[in-house]
């Protein structure tokens, strides 16, 4: 049992014995959690299990949780499974006896090489029992096969899995190949994994704890989380110090990516100035590029990261390179919150969001570089070993002036104006517009305006340029499902099931169809990406109705961008159900495809609750135009 009072010298205590617990253990978890659509069920079989491996194999907790997230580690090292199927088939193949045509028309049928592993390795005769596999070894092969590149590096890699897969018992194939896949998904995001983390932690020291002291455990645990997202970091510091004490053990740190701050949409001007009434606010420029976190660690080297988290630093060498520039003497260590954006050197301005989107991911050189970027800073968070987070936002701004130098066509401040009536935010956002921005970010200065990672805050208000026709905002939703084409479209899809994630529950739920704004070569480009993703049926964390199932089911994995005219209530969609009308759920009417959200995962698409709030906004408005009609 761990001891919340133990002092540091209490540290080595990581692990008690040396023994690792058995995978097919955590691979039955996985499997009762995959059986199962309720979030209570699942979070206390995960809490169950983290209570086993914290009374009885420690060392264990950090790879299961890992393995639980189809992660080996932390998202900003980089370091992932993703084996292609070509490969998983071959060592399947080459472990069962089984010729690859045969495996690969089951996968056919059945949707996933892990089932198909399975029960081609229980029909297999076995000449002996192998010694069972532990989560110690399974973790460690993995993170081998990760690291393994160079010459023979597949060879290697089939080496690795087959001695893993000869091992394997029972539904450990097909988790074991699912992991390797990256395709484990059962539906089990961050959120609950912290929530059974914080339980079982609290638990485990007192089982008979009140639900009041476990959730502010859970609370605890969450928003240290969200300064220093890595479990290698929390995990060992819950075990020495315990979950009440995390806070204070547990700090921001340069060079692990903070989640970060996110904005509430607004369909009017007026809607900004009632929000922020009587308190002081500012408005931003909304530049239209990619979000870039800049850190400088202690030793001043210098990392840059993305919305979600991986590292972009090898992405932008010519931000590296204009980076010791911009730094003056006062900014030892730091954590800059920016957007990058295309650059036009000759004319001085800002090209929009497609040129960059033209700029190639990886093996980036600085001479063959033909977009160029400039970074445009509009937070700092961190500033020579101390968190800003909680000061204010006018502090947060001083200092970043303060501590930064402009270099023109490299590096500027977001441009902002401290506005207080409607007319000038209007001139503002006209401005913006004609600058290549997407709108304005309105933000409290001094109030409320400490910065809240992972937050969809009311303290920051965007108002886009279009805010006035649609819905106000575009939408981010997952494509789970297809109809086959007609006429022209045959051969292709001709519409996709779209849908939010419903945060809470943990589940995708759908909320339209779409068949508009797709180029002929979209529409080859998506078929030829989602075919490799097809699934036999519906996952158990889809919801939807059977009045609106599509001919192909897909995996979550990419995320569309979408406009729309309007919201309202639908008897054949599941979106926000039980938030605005008790069965009903929301869809989105003439939805219109825009771009692929490469930038973000599933689990950060729009989530329920968003809609629900966008169809709430909706019909503020519609009722205030309708009030207006009946003044006139
Ligand atoms: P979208 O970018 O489509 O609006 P999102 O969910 O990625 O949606 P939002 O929270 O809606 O993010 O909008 C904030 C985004 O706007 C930030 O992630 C950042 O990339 C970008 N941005 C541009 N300029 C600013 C600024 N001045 N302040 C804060 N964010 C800005």
């Amino acid at each position: 049992k761990i001891d919340e009072d133990s002092a540091p010298a209490a540290k080595m205590s990581f692990s008690v014995s040396s023994d690792s617990m058995q995978f097919m253990t955590l691979c039955e978890t996985l499997e009762a959690i995959e059986n199962t659509t309720k979030r209570l069920v699942i979070n206390d079989i995960l809490t169950n299990f983290f209570i086993k491996l914290i009374n009885e194999s420690q060392k264990d907790l950090l790879p299961s949780v890992y393995l639980s997230l189809n992660q080996i580690a932390p998202t900003f090292e980089g370091i992932e499974l993703g084996i292609g199927e070509t490969v998983l088939v071959k060592a399947v193949s080459a472990v069962t006896g089984r010729s690859i045509s045969a495996i690969r028309n089951d996968v056919k049928e059945l949707g996933d090489l892990g089932k198909v592993a399975q029960s081609s390795k229980s029909s297999q005769k076995m000449m002996y029992t192998p010694k069972s596999l532990s989560i110690h070894t399974v973790f460690k092969t993995f993170r081998d096969i990760a690291l393994i590149t160079g010459k023979d590096s597949v060879t290697k890699k089939v080496d690795k899995i087959r001695s893993l897969l000869v091992a394997c018992q029972g539904c450990e194939v097909k988790y074991l190949i699912r992991i390797l896949e990256g395709k484990l998904r059962i539906g089990l995001a961050e959120r609950s994994i912290l929530t059974s983390l914080g339980t079982a932690f609290i638990k485990a020291k007192n089982p008979k704890a009140s639900p009041e002291e476990i959730d502010e455990g859970v609370e605890t645990l969450k928003s240290v989380f969200n300064e220093i997202p890595s479990y290698d970091q929390i995990i060992p510091a819950l075990f020495d110090y315990g979950v009440n004490k995390l806070s204070e053990r547990c700090h921001m740190t340069p060079g692990i990516p903070l989640k970060p701050m996110l904005a509430h949409p607004t369909k009017s001007l007026t809607e900004v100035l009632d929000r922020f009434e009587g308190k002081p606010f500012t408005c931003e420029y909304k530049y239209d590029g990619e979000r870039a976190q800049v850190h400088r660690l202690a030793d001043g080297s210098i990392k840059i990261f993305s919305r979600n988290s991986e590292d972009m630093t090898d992405k932008y060498p010519d931000i590296m390179e204009h980076i010791p520039e911009i730094i003056t003497d006062g900014a030892q260590s730091f954590v800059i919150d920016a957007e990058v954006v295309a650059f036009d050197r000759l004319k001085n301005s800002i090209l929009p969001f497609q040129v960059l989107s033209t700029r190639k991911r990886k093996d980036v050189n600085t001479a063959n570089i033909q977009v160029q970027v400039s970074l445009y800073a509009f937070d700092l968070l961190f500033l020579n070993g101390k968190s800003l987070l909680t000061t204010t936002f006018r502090e947060r701004r001083d200092l970043l002036h303060q501590n930064f130098r402009v270099v023109e066509g490299k590096f500027a401040f977001a441009k902002y104006m401290d506005a207080q009536t409607t007319e000038d935010i209007q001139y503002f956002l006209d401005d913006s517009v004609k600058e290549n921005c997407e709108g304005l970010m309105v933000k409290t200065l001094v109030e409320e305006s400490s910065y809240e990672p992972s937050k969809r805050s009311r303290n920051w208000l965007k108002v886009k340029k279009d805010y006035v026709s649609g819905i106000g905002d575009s939408v981010d939703l997952v494509v789970i499902g297809a109809y086959h084409g007609k006429g022209k479209r045959v051969g292709n899809y001709g519409g996709f099931l779209l849908a939010c994630y419903d945060d809470q529950n943990e589940e995708y739920q759908t909320i339209c169809k779409i068949g508009t704004g797709f180029s002929d070569s979209d529409l080859g480009e998506h078929t030829t990406f989602l075919n490799n993703h097809i699934i036999p049926g519906p996952k158990s964390y889809y919801s939807y109705a059977d009045n609106a199932k599509p001919d192909v089911w897909f995996d979550a994995v990419q995320v569309w961008e979408i406009k729309a005219a309007d919201l309202s209530i639908s008897p054949v969609y599941r979106a926000g159900v039980g938030l605005v009308d008790s069965s009903k759920g929301i869809s989105l009417r003439f939805p219109r495809f825009i771009r692929i959200r490469n930038d973000k995962s599933p689990e950060n698409a729009t989530t329920s609750s968003q809609i629900a709030n966008l169809y709430q906004m909706q019909a503020v408005i519609n009722n205030n135009s309708k009030n207006d009609d009946d003044l006139e």
